[in-house]
């Protein structure tokens, strides 16, 4: 056994079906009596039927949460808050809506019950990503680690498929980087490859019966297993690139990560293979790059960058911006190999072989 560390965060999740009745008594549970419901404006009804069963309990409703979590929008939510005297936050929706219910105790400290419906795992997380003036700042404070997660798997069935595979895309992204992650702990490896196996086994379903209430199970409970992996231990080279794509050329969040992924680890896999051959076994491939790759197109995900709105000539800027700052990362940053990279992503080629098979690996 090497050497590690390894912080458990605080948080309490309730997992289930119908667990949205039981956000009442997480309320109480915090010792809160006005609780202000955050959804983004498609999600209304569903944060106003919340608000409904919340009743006495909630002092009203903000549903204008939007993406990458503008401080603008955060500020009107703040207005909102104060002139309700609001004591929590409950956030029904994806990570947008978890975004502000993080950046709403960021500045004022209420305690916040989160109740997911997509697979982003921002609920499991001591992470706040905000834009400002067009620039995004990440942040890590446990200020803003959500106290309760009540995932309600009923919630989940009507998650457009589109969006559920590209949702799981992203929750896997957190977890194969948790494996090769300079933080690595046995711990975490444990709940990455957990989390792989279930969205793995439950995405496919998820396409051919969205209803499917055990796929659905076990695609959230993935989501659950791989944001706490997320938020445990540092990302690499994966998640700097869609920081990177996202913040300069507007891409959608979850797509951008389900295009780069397979293209990221198969950049790393010579660095990381001993990390990476649980993967590739788990989805049945010669290398860990192939098995996602083989995943999403299976899965019927987007495969490249320009289908998202990439500019062609972003791919030079990417690549410099990818190499601006250095971070941990098991293979060293090569801006050449990192410009082919983001150009193979681009056009929605495989991804290049660089490493060995698992198998040649296995026999080295
Ligand atoms: P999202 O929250 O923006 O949701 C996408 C759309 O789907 C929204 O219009 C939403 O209303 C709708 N939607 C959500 N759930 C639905 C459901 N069950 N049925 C029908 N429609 C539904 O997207 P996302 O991918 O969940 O979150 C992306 C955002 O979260 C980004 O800003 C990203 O940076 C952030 N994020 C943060 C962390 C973190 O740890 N800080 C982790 C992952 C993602």
């Amino acid at each position: 056994m090497h050497s590690f560390v390894y912080t458990a965060l605080p948080s309490k999740v309730l997992f289930g079906f119908g667990t949205l009745d039981k956000v009442a008594d997480e309320v109480r549970l915090l010792d809160c009596r006005r609780a202000l419901v955050l959804s983004t404006p498609p999600q209304t009804a569903q944060a106003e039927d919340l608000a409904a069963r919340l009743g006495q309990l909630c002092v009203g409703t903000f549903t204008q949460a939007t993406m990458h979590t503008p401080v603008a929008v955060t500020e009107k939510a703040l207005e909102v808050v104060r002139e309700r005297q609001a004591d929590c936050t409950v956030a029904l929706g994806g990570g947008s809506t978890t975004g502000l219910g993080k950046a709403i105790a960021l500045r004022t400290d209420l305690p916040q019950i989160v109740v997911p419906t997509t697979y982003a795992g921002s609920e499991a997380t001591p992470i706040l990503g905000e834009t400002d003036l067009g620039r995004k700042t990440t942040q890590r404070t446990l200020k803003v680690l959500p106290e309760v997660i009540v995932y309600d798997v009923d919630l989940t069935l009507a998650l457009p498929t589109a969006l559920s595979v590209t949702s799981g895309m992203n929750a896997i992204a957190h977890a194969v980087e948790a494996l090769y992650s300079p933080d690595a702990n046995p711990l975490i490896s444990l709940l990455a490859m957990e989390g792989i196996a279930a969205l793995a086994r439950a995405l496919p379903t998820v396409v051919s019966q969205p209803v499917d209430r055990d796929a659905r199970s076990d695609a959230l409970y993935g989501a659950w297993a791989c944001g706490v992996c997320l938020g445990s231990v540092g990302m690499a080279l994966h998640h700097k690139l869609c920081h990177v794509l996202g913040g300069t050329f507007d891409l959608p969040h979850a797509e951008t990560h389900t295009v780069v992924l397979p293209h990221a680890v198969a950049y790393n896999e010579p660095a990381a293979a001993e990390a990476l051959r649980p993967l590739a076994c788990t989805l049945g491939a010669s290398t860990a790059a192939d098995g996602l790759s083989d995943l999403a197109r299976r899965l019927g995900a987007p495969v490249a960058l320009k289908d998202l709105g990439m500019p062609p000539e972003g791919i030079e800027r990417a690549a410099e911006l990818a190499v601006a700052s250095p971070y941990p990362n098991p293979r060293p940053l090569e801006r050449e190999a990192i410009r082919a990279l983001l150009d193979d992503a681009f056009h929605g080629r495989r991804p290049r072989q660089n490493a060995k098979t698992a198998l040649e690996s296995a026999h080295a």
